[in-house]
């Protein structure tokens, strides 16, 4: 059976995803400390007929991530998780000049070095298998830079070189890798921004739904997209 893991699966974006991943394939949900919010997800899959599991481990630690994968797998002989959907991330927005050196480290850990931590881990069995679909959740901040967000656009355009890279080392063996970039979206993450004033910057004048994220993800997760590769698409409303 093909599973997909979602990283931050628990709430907004990851939670959406993991709800529509879950019409093609079993579900890993994994969370960092919102055990309710990541079994609450699993529970709206499994009202719509999917199926799915829970995993608990911090991207940024490499050890747990090692042990919470190796457990599940050998637990599960006979599922393989041929998608992975780097999703989890934080904001700690401050202008550079004030920015603490933890608020650099943090973003730039659970990102860039989370993307490290579960694609290297994942890696492997999707060549096995020749077929495998990593996707990498950016921001339009990785593309175009956003005042207050050096860390985060640091972050995120450093996944965006790594997703161009892997795809090339990658790609004869039927696994894909591509980015996503996100505007403005509707989550815990942006619900401190002033939403009316900031729609009046984005063409189509509101704030993005996570279901609408999850769509483009649905897409690149299914074998109907095995000549894209590479690519950073962004969904942001026509914003740039
Ligand atoms: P969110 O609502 O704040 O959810 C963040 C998720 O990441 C939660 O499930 C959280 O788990 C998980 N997480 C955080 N740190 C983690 C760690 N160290 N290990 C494992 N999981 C961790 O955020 P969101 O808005 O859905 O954002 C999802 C992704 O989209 C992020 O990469 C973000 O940068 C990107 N993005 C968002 C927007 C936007 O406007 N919302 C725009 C562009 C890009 P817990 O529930 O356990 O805390």
């Amino acid at each position: 059976m093909k599973c997909a893991l979602i990283t931050g699966g628990s709430r907004g974006i990851g939670k959406a995803i993991s709800i529509a991943l879950a019409e093609t394939y079993y579900v890993i949900v994994n969370y960092k400390n919102n055990e309710a919010e990541a079994v609450d997800t699993l529970n709206k899959i499994k009202n719509r007929g999917g199926d799915g599991d829970i995993l608990q481990f911090d991207v940024t630690d490499r050890r747990s991530v090692d042990c919470a994968i190796d457990t599940w797998v050998a637990k599960n002989g006979d599922k393989k998780i041929s998608v992975l959907v780097n999703n989890a991330g934080v904001r700690e927005d401050s202008l550079m000049m004030w920015m603490q050196e933890n608020q650099w480290k943090n973003v730039i850990d659970i990102s860039l070095n989370g993307f490290f931590n579960t694609t290297q881990k994942l890696l492997m069995s999707m060549l096995t298998a020749k077929f495998g679909r990593i996707i990498n959740i950016v921001s339009i901040s990785g593309i175009k830079g956003l005042s207050g967000q050096t860390n985060y656009s640091a972050a995120k355009a450093g996944i965006i070189g790594a997703t161009k890279a892997l795809a090339q080392e990658v790609a004869r063996k039927g696994v894909t890798v591509n980015a996503i970039a996100p505007g403005f979206i509707r989550t815990d993450m942006t619900k401190d921004l002033n939403e009316k004033e900031l729609a009046k910057t984005i063409p189509v004048q509101r704030f993005g739904e996570p279901e609408e994220v999850a769509e483009l993800v649905a897409f690149l997760a299914s074998e109907k997209s095995s000549y894209i590769t590479g690519e950073v698409i962004s969904i942001t409303g026509g914003l740039y």
